[in-house]
């Protein structure tokens, strides 16, 4: 019987945790490259690359949109950006939401570049820089709030604070911009408006005489339907690892998930009629069958929520998951024409039609979620193995940090 061949069989490899998530740098590039060719040669690609890569291995996933067409990187936290400068990446990288105070020094100093959006941060940026020997003007960027609601100035606190910045000359204002609430449902109309409220703050920035910086709006969503992306810079977070924002916006033709994570049965399990299976008996056999273990739970991130709901792949059929989910294993059913045995891979999720596992938008329907928590809800003692033309070129689990190969 032909057998779904390990991704990934090489020797060093198979010495670390069965369970995995394989991480496909060439289709990382893939969408950079169709992502910048959705976009106007002057509008630059922002690769987001906040939570690790949105799970996926942050510092490897910056390394390949930078050498496919992205130019700057978006982080959530200091400690991201921190962790990108320690793996030497220069680029830069700037702080997309708000952060507090008290932060500002630590993200000065390695160069990350702040996004203000009230008095009490540009004050701290302003101390921070003072305190610190920078040959240049340090950049920071101005969030502007057309509508979220989350982070972000009004429109007129926004010309003062950058008026303010324009007046400081250790400060440079790199951008201005803001972040659609809705731009994944391409038919409601508010990404339009507040693309006019945000034109309309643009324009009073610009009558307190201050210079235009570049701008910028769009989203994966943004970039996928066109809205925005006629300004400077572009940010693609969940786009770039092949994921469609929601199910109302496609990706572009070549683009493809990059993740998928597997693991392999450690045991076989006879389970008789009436024997029940897991954590609070919710499964009960009807007939005979045999379970597989697989090491996989929901410290790994495969949520409880799937409990008897999901499915895995082995050789290349659907095996359902019997009962519960544990902290760190499953049982799934082997499917009755599988001749499962011990050390079999088995497809968690991702890997393509043939692996018969569930993509990440079915586990997202699965977890009652969305594919933005599937991915990044990743825990890091999963480790990530990265290909390139079918080869591992670096491994990175939470016990041997970032091994390069
Ligand atoms: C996370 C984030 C993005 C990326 O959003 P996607 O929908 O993943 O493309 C863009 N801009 C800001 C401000 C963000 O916080």
């Amino acid at each position: 019987m032909a057998r779904v061949r390990t991704p990934v069989a090489i020797p060093d490899v198979r010495r670390i945790r069965a369970t995995r998530a394989i991480v496909n740098l060439d289709a990382i590039e893939a969408n950079v490259r169709a992502l910048r060719t959705a976009l106007p040669n002057t509008c630059k690609l922002m690769a987001v690359v906040k939570a690790d890569g949105y799970g996926h291995g942050a510092p490897w996933i910056a390394r390949a949109a930078l050498i496919s067409g992205a130019s700057l990187l978006g982080v959530a936290t200091v400690w991201e950006g921190q962790t990108l400068r320690a793996h030497g990446i220069s680029a830069p990288i700037v702080l997309l939401g708000s952060i507090d105070a008290a932060e500002a020094e630590s993200a000065c100093q390695t160069a990350l570049e702040i996004t203000v959006a009230d008095e009490t941060l540009l004050v701290a940026v302003q101390r921070a820089v003072r305190s610190q020997a920078h040959k240049e003007p340090m950049p920071v960027h101005l969030k502007i709030d057309t509508g979220l609601r989350r982070y972000g100035a009004t429109a007129e606190a926004a010309a003062a604070l950058a008026a303010k910045i324009a007046a400081d000359p250790l400060l440079r204002l790199a951008s201005v911009f803001t972040h659609f609430a809705s731009a994944d449902e391409p038919s409601d109309p508010f990404t339009r408006e507040q693309l006019k409220e945000f034109q309309q703050a643009v324009a009073t920035i610009r009558a307190d005489g201050a210079p235009l910086p570049p701008l910028h709006t769009a989203n994966s969503a943004g970039i996928l339907t066109g809205m925005g992306t006629h300004y400077d810079i572009a940010r693609a977070g969940i786009a770039l690892y092949g994921v469609p924002p929601s199910v109302d916006v496609a990706l572009k033709p070549g683009m493809r998930p990059a993740l998928s994570v597997e693991s392999r049965i450690t045991r076989i399990i006879p389970v008789a009629p009436g024997d029940t299976v897991g954590y609070n008996r919710t499964f009960r056999a009807a007939a005979p069958m045999r379970g597989a273990l697989v090491p996989i739970g929901y410290a790994d991130g495969y949520r409880r929520a799937l409990s008897g709901r999901a499915w895995v792949g082995i050789d290349g059929r659907r095996a359902p998951v019997l009962g519960r989910v544990s902290m760190d294993q499953i049982v799934v059913e082997v499917p009755g024409e599988v001749e499962a045995t011990v050390g079999d891979v088995v497809q968690i999720f991702g890997g393509g039609e043939a692996a018969a596992a569930p993509s990440v938008v079915d586990m997202a329907e699965l977890m009652g979620s969305n594919a933005y928590e599937v991915i990044v809800g990743l825990r890091a003692r999963v480790p990530r193995v990265f290909i390139r033309n079918g080869e591992v070129v670096a491994v990175s689990d939470a016990i041997r940090i970032g091994v390069e190969k």
